[in-house]
């Protein structure tokens, strides 16, 4: 491309170096093959809007200009909407159902882009007999397509599994040096990091010294240690000087998942969390987080009880319950995380997987319970028997004024913590948690337009940015030449989420176009063309 002075497109006066961008180099031939025009351009980096014209080439973005003299193919008219680099969601649990169901509508029509899955300390690969690596897995998701991309934590709590296997005792010398060896591989091989789920069989049984060999391996990369700490509630704070702990002591970054202060007895601990946290960054450890914009959150049933009754796995605990030697001591400790969040009927069902036990789906656990004659304690354990275990729940145990504490804390992103689903066919399924249909929306909305917890800009950082640089996804977070075109179009006046607890199979309003590595998926609100999704892979 040959460029003259006279076709440079200026960046002064109009705010481009708002944005970061750098001066553009654009000849007036220069054709793109999409235009977005005049929509009020947040770049990414908590920067203001401001409005321009940004054309997409191969992929990426080709230029952003106030007036871009170019022809698109393809022209988007963005006029009084913003255009957001696309949201990644930075905690995501998308990986469930994405193989049988790559189209992910209800992940793409909130604006995600990319999904971060391996979450929890459970990741797909590695696999048991060795047969699927990370570079297997990556390769496969860009053969699907899925139409959203994905970045991989690698999961402590699968390496565990392989290696050590579900019991509760401490990896001996040799099993150490393979687990690591395993960490080591998937993060040449991608992984954007290293997550655990310390609340979870059998991520729960190892011990610090444990994690800190395992997230040895991060440190080169500055990749995070992403924790489901051991504890949420009563110990929250033990867990949080845990998590700082092993960070520390690997040398890595930290990324607290989902942060929270579960049940009404441990709300006023947030300030002594956030303290902590200031502390340990004043101290040169690097310490972020993420949340979700709800106060209910969603896991199995199996977490109302004790980890230690999960020792060996899924048919020991089931015998446990039985067993007069463990059974009253697992009820006591059951009953109590019940007390916690105020009683069983804090506890709704989200799925099920025996089918005599459907009609639970949706309730609250004591309403079911009296429908079938039993005690909300009977109830739980008849779920759990008759599903094998597999059963998942929604818990109201949260605070709303916390939330918006986290929310608006520098240091937090935006994630979902949700599945994928749609609101017809085979990805309509169970009741679930609203926030795998409605976070980002939500936190628009609700956070950003109507409570005015944070700016606009300082969400779209939350969502698109930050998590970009937490995980060194490059040319991804941002609109500037050379990202890559991930981008969300939305009516800052009008977005907001529709699914709710009671009714969560509902779409967000407001989000009426997205594209994906330069290709559009969602345009005037209707979906377009298959994935354009790829494996994304940190950059180390
Ligand atoms: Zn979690």
């Amino acid at each position: 491309m040959t460029t003259s002075r006279r076709d440079f497109v200026s960046s002064a006066g109009f705010g481009l170096a708002a944005l970061g961008l750098p001066a553009l180099h654009l000849s007036s031939t220069t054709s793109y093959d999409l235009i977005i025009r005049g929509a009020a351009v947040y770049g990414g980096a908590g920067t203001p809007g401001t409005e321009a014209d940004v054309g997409v080439r191969a992929g990426r973005i080709g230029a952003v200009a106030k007036k871009l003299a170019g022809k698109g193919t393809d022209e988007i008219d963005g006029k009084g909407l913003a255009l957001a680099p696309g949201f990644i969601d930075i905690h995501s649990h998308a990986d469930g159902g994405l193989a049988a169901d790559p189209s992910v509508e209800s992940v793409i029509r909130q604006g995600v882009t990319t999904v971060v899955v391996g979450q929890d300390g459970g990741s797909h690969v590695p696999a048991a007999d060795g047969t699927t690596s990370f570079l297997k897995y990556f390769r496969r998701v860009d053969a699907m397509p899925s139409a959203v991309n994905l970045a991989s934590m690698v999961g402590l709590g699968q390496v565990r599994r392989i290696v050590v296997g579900e019991g509760n005792r401490p990896a001996t010398k040799a099993e150490l040096a393979k687990m690591t060896a395993l960490v080591e591989k998937a993060l040449a091989s991608g992984a954007c990091g290293a997550s655990t789920g310390l609340e979870y069989s059998p991520g729960a049984f190892a011990t610090q010294a444990e994690l800190i060999a395992l997230c040895k391996p991060l440190r080169a990369r500055r990749l995070p240690y992403a924790t489901h700490m051991r504890n949420e509630d009563d110990t929250l704070i033990e867990a949080i000087d845990e998590s700082i702990a092993i960070a520390r002591g690997a040398r890595c970054p930290l990324q607290i998942s989902h942060l929270k202060t579960a049940g009404a007895r441990n709300w006023g601990k947030i300030d002594a969390v956030f303290a902590r946290i200031a502390r340990a960054r004043k101290s040169g450890l690097d310490v972020t987080f993420d949340r979700y914009p709800y106060i209910a959150w969603s896991t199995g049933l199996t977490n109302m009880f004790p980890v230690w009754a999960l020792d060996g796995g899924d048919e020991p605990f089931l015998q446990r319950l039985d067993d007069p030697a463990t059974a009253a001591k697992i009820r006591t400790e059951s009953e109590d995380k019940a007390a916690l969040i105020g009683g069983w009927h804090n506890v709704q069902l989200a799925s099920v997987r025996a089918v005599a036990d459907s009609d639970a789906v949706g309730q609250r656990l004591d309403d079911w319970g009296k429908s079938r004659g039993m005690a909300p304690y009977e109830a739980a354990m008849a779920l759990l028997k008759n599903s094998k275990t597999n059963v998942s729940t929604v818990v109201f145990g949260m605070s709303e004024e916390n939330l918006e504490k986290f929310l608006a804390h520098p240091k937090c992103m935006i994630c979902s913590d949700g599945g994928a689903f749609a609101v017809s066919g085979p990805a309509r399924s169970g009741h679930p948690h609203p926030r795998g249909l409605g976070t980002f929306p939500r936190v628009l909305g609700r956070y950003v337009r109507e409570r005015k917890v944070i700016t606009l800009a300082q969400a779209v950082d939350k969502m698109s940015g930050m998590p970009a640089r937490r995980l060194r996804l490059a040319g991804r977070g941002r609109i500037g030449v050379g990202a890559w075109a991930d981008l969300v179009l939305f009516d800052p006046r009008t977005v907001a989420d529709q699914a709710t607890f009671a009714d969560p199979f509902q779409y967000p309003v407001g989000i009426p176009t997205v594209v994906v590595n330069g290709k559009i998926a969602l345009r005037d609100g209707e979906r377009v063309g298959t994935g354009n999704g790829k494996a994304l892979t940190s950059l180390v």
